[in-house]
């Protein structure tokens, strides 16, 4: 069981599903560059899953895997997202009343394979080793709802070693917080204690062992991470 707390409340809450919305910014569907695979703006949200224990708290080591004495992957990228956390139950919930349905937000890190990435875009495969593996998503306190302010307008940035590698807002955002929810309602369903990653913005990069990664995200708080 996967627990994350309440800022300033003794609260916590039990992770469920971890949905994930992949190329919500123009900016980050821009930089990432594969030969031979197009570049488009999606109709449709990117929607991928990760297993619970993806989920880790404040300062968490994330290590690349190692199977047979090897790590898997040489390119372990930052993503900083905005997390919505789901306090209710909702099927096929419009639009206009998903915010309803939403407990609070938090600060998370999509860590990303890269080079396992672009080989699964290339033949096709699915992108769960890239994405899920253990400890591939720091998630910060919650904030509720009430105390995040406008949602659709609020500064997302990520520095690594203290630079600023990722700086955006979340009115760049190709799909919107309530159309999210309202669209995965509609086809996964949503339960309480799901967490929503609603994609990143520009500027991400290589990771090496022992950088020091802190995101951060305006009303709703920080999060560091190091990378082992
Ligand atoms: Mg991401």
């Amino acid at each position: 069981m996967t627990e994350i707390k309440v800022r300033n409340y003794g609260d916590t809450l039990v992770v469920n599903n971890v949905l994930c919305i992949g190329k919500n910014y123009a900016d980050h569907i821009n930089e990432i560059v594969i030969p031979g695979i197009k570049n488009e703006i999606p109709k449709e949200p990117v929607v991928f899953l990760k297993p619970t224990s993806a989920i880790v708290g404040e300062g968490a080591v994330v290590s690349v895997p190692v199977v047979n004495g090897v790590k898997i992957s040489n390119d372990i990228q930052n993503e900083v997202e905005l997390v919505i956390v789901i306090g209710k139950d909702c099927d096929s919930v419009p639009e206009e009343n998903a915010l309803e349905y939403v407990y609070g937000y938090a600060v998370g890190i999509d860590f990303t394979l890269r080079d396992i990435q672009t080989e699964c875009k290339k033949k096709g495969k699915p992108w769960a080793v890239a994405k899920g593996f253990r400890g591939s998503s720091p998630v910060s306190e919650i904030v509720k709802a009430d105390e995040a302010g406008n949602v659709q307008d609020l500064n997302i940035t990520l520095l690594v070693n203290g630079d600023l590698k990722q700086s955006g807002n979340t009115s760049q955002m190709i799909f919107s917080v309530k159309f999210i929810v309202s669209y995965l309602s509609k086809i996964f369903g949503l339960r309480k204690g799901d967490l929503i990653f609603t994609g990143t913005p520009a500027g991400v990069a290589s990771l090496k062992t022992g950088d020091t990664v802190h995101a951060e995200i305006q009303n709703i708080g920080e999060l560091n991470v190091t990378i082992g």
